[in-house]
């Protein structure tokens, strides 16, 4: 979650004037019947357009981000909405070009623009503009956010912290029911953007816009539907145990009254804001199992390295350098932002970026000597490296395989992270590599965030699909949105909620409107990854254990699978790799089977399940 995909500006690029002309050209172009010599033309203008005008959007998006001025704020929400325009022309375009006889790589390029956006608006007059202002109001009232709290203004990433730090219930409680007055007045907007951009959706060609976001996973709609619910079958077991073992931890921390065993957990005491992570709670409400063993102590090594940001990048690009990947180009370290710079303000919010579509990639990070950056470094080197890999293809084929694999890569390398690896690049001492008994808190620590979140990860868009399609009405948003985070999650409100709350508002991705389900598969497959890249390398011991550091077999078959991009269906894609054609989350099961035994016994007695 920590990356833009370079793709964005790719399929969202355009410049004001090549916008007006292409708006005239197709007008008159759908005067006649669109001919497969129309069709071909089409595509070339548009990856003309997009490959000149994707560098410049990209550009200005970096000075923004590395330079956060009124100035720069005003040129990248100028170029946003300029590329938000284009890209509902071409997508409206594209669509005039349906059921026509064409070859394979070029329907596949007309199906991506269609599917491309977001948020598509009708051709009804007015209507893109006024899709545009409330998107831009809905982001703009949550990104200002703030809540009342002890007196103090907090702004929204310090409510986060204090989801994270807090340990009284009544002050947690009241930090989490604030930040949600936040979102209540976005409700009506929200509404209405649902009516506008299903509309749009329609003109597509689609039922609703939830049937137009599933589409873009090379299968049926209602198939991939079915396939997410088959994959949370599969880890189902894993979480109900996890909770059950996190719920008696709370039960002990805070009693009967907060944290009662035979009920969903109240969704405020969980460490963060929306009950996503359960990271914060190991320690002092998680406590490890084997106190004398623990993990391996990361910062501690860095520092007794005396490692740098910059030591901790080369590091990371030496994994990948390790596997047969071409160095990073030098432009990458003159140009990357690694450390946060004195006397202006940036992002800090980690981010992988490729400016030109060919070998200008960088990262843009505040990096400080930890744990955290250190994985975070390598995460984002993954979303170089595949960024680098598929500039061989055409420009709408630039991108990940679906928008699970561009997350999922990153990942798997950062799994990699083993004691044996630190050994291997030299920052611990093969007599230091701690005894197995120690895995089940490093497995506990994983599991508090990966296994945590794939229900939230699950949910987010299940919620949006039944807002798209009218199964849920708008009197039943917030309740809808209640329903499914105490069916997956088992979670529930620290109190009853008014009718009136908007609480999907108060997550970043729904008045943001980023689809969600893509860091529910890059859940899934970056285990799926990570344990192919170790069957092939013959790996016998426990999974977790396994890096496949060094490994030149399993460098040449990642590189033909981000070689491929999305120009054909992932799942041909993702056979390249793994052998199969088919999403598994079986290999989190083979992760976790340590822990999963160990919580079996924790929870012997006890009633798990809500
Ligand atoms: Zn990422």
């Amino acid at each position: 979650m920590r990356h833009l995909i370079a793709g964005l500006a790719l399929s969202t690029s355009a410049l004001a004037l090549a916008g007006c002309v292409d708006a005239r050209s197709a007008q008159e172009a759908a005067q006649a019947e669109p001919t497969a010599a129309d069709a071909a033309a089409f595509l070339d203008r548009v990856e003309t357009t997009y490959s000149e005008v994707g560098e410049e959007a990209a550009r200005i998006s970096w000075v923004k981000a590395t330079n956060i001025t009124y100035d720069t704020n005003w040129l990248e929400a100028r170029m946003a909405a300029e590329l938000t325009e284009m890209a509902v022309e071409f997508a409206n375009e594209a669509a005039r070009f349906d059921g026509l006889d064409l070859p394979e790589d070029q329907k596949r390029k007309l199906a991506l623009l269609k599917q491309g956006i977001t948020l598509p608006a009708p051709t009804t007059a007015g209507a893109a503009e006024e899709l545009a202002q409330i998107t831009t109001r809905l982001d703009s009232t949550y990104s200002t956010g703030t809540i009342d709290f002890r007196g103090d203004t907090v702004p929204q990433n310090r409510t986060e912290v204090l989801m994270r730090e807090l340990r009284d219930p009544a002050a947690l409680e009241t930090v989490w029911t604030e930040w949600r007055k936040v979102s209540k007045p976005m409700k009506d907007d929200y509404v209405r953007m649902v009516e506008i951009a299903n509309a749009g959706a329609e003109e597509l060609g689609y039922d609703d816009l939830g049937q137009m976001w599933r589409s873009g996973y090379d299968m049926d709609p209602d198939e991939f539907a079915a396939e997410v619910d088959r994959l949370w079958g599969q880890v189902k077991p894993l979480y109900e145990q996890l909770h059950c073992t996190v719920r008696s931890s709370l039960n002990e921390a805070y009693g009967d009254e907060i944290a009662p065993l035979d009920q969903p957990i109240r969704a405020d005491i969980l460490g963060n804001m929306w009950a996503q992570s359960w990271a914060a709670l190991y320690g002092d409400i998680v406590r490890p199992a084997n106190p004398d063993a623990a993990p391996v102590d990361i910062q501690a090594l860095l520092e007794r390295a005396e490692a740098t940001p910059l030591d901790m990048v080369r590091t990371a690009e030496g994994f990948f350098t390790s596997l047969g990947f071409e160095p990073l180009p030098e432009t990458f370290y003159e140009r990357s932002q690694i450390t946060k710079p004195e006397g202006r303000e940036v992002v800090c919010h980690a981010s992988a970026w490729n400016l030109d579509s060919k070998d200008d990639v960088r990262i843009k990070m505040c990096t400080e000597v930890n744990a955290d950056d250190f994985v975070t470094v390598h995460h984002e080197l993954g979303h170089n490296f595949y960024q680098r890999a598929y500039n061989i293809q055409p420009t709408l084929f630039q991108s990940g395989a679906n928008d699970g694999f561009h997350e999922a890569i990153g990942d798997m390398i950062a799994l990699s992270i083993t004691p044996e690896y630190l050994v291997q690049i030299g920052l611990l001492e093969q007599d230091e590599v701690p005894a197995a008994e120690g895995d089940i808190d490093l497995l506990m620590q994983q599991a508090l965030s990966k296994v945590a979140f794939l229900p939230f990860g699950l949910l987010v868009d299940k919620w949006r699909w039944e807002v798209f399609s009218g199964e849920l009405s708008p009197e039943e948003y917030n309740s809808g949105w209640w329903d499914l985070r105490e069916e997956y999650q088992g979670i529930r409100p620290p109190a009853e909620r008014p009718a009136d709350a908007f609480d999907p508002g108060a997550k970043y991705h729904v008045p943001g409107n980023t689809p969600y389900m893509r860091y529910f598969l890059a859940h899934i497959l970056q285990f799926q990854f990570y344990k192919a890249a170790c069957d092939q390398i013959g790996w016998e011991g426990p999974l977790h254990r396994c890096s496949f550091y060094n490994s030149k077999e399993v460098g040449e078959r990642l590189d033909a699978m981000l070689e491929a991009g999305q120009s054909q269906p992932w799942p041909d894609t993702l056979e390249l790799f793994t052998g199969s054609r088919e999403l598994d989350a079986s290999a989190v099961l083979d992760y976790f089977e340590p822990l999963m035994r160990h919580l079996e016994d924790e929870n012997e007695g006890r009633s798990c399940g809500w």
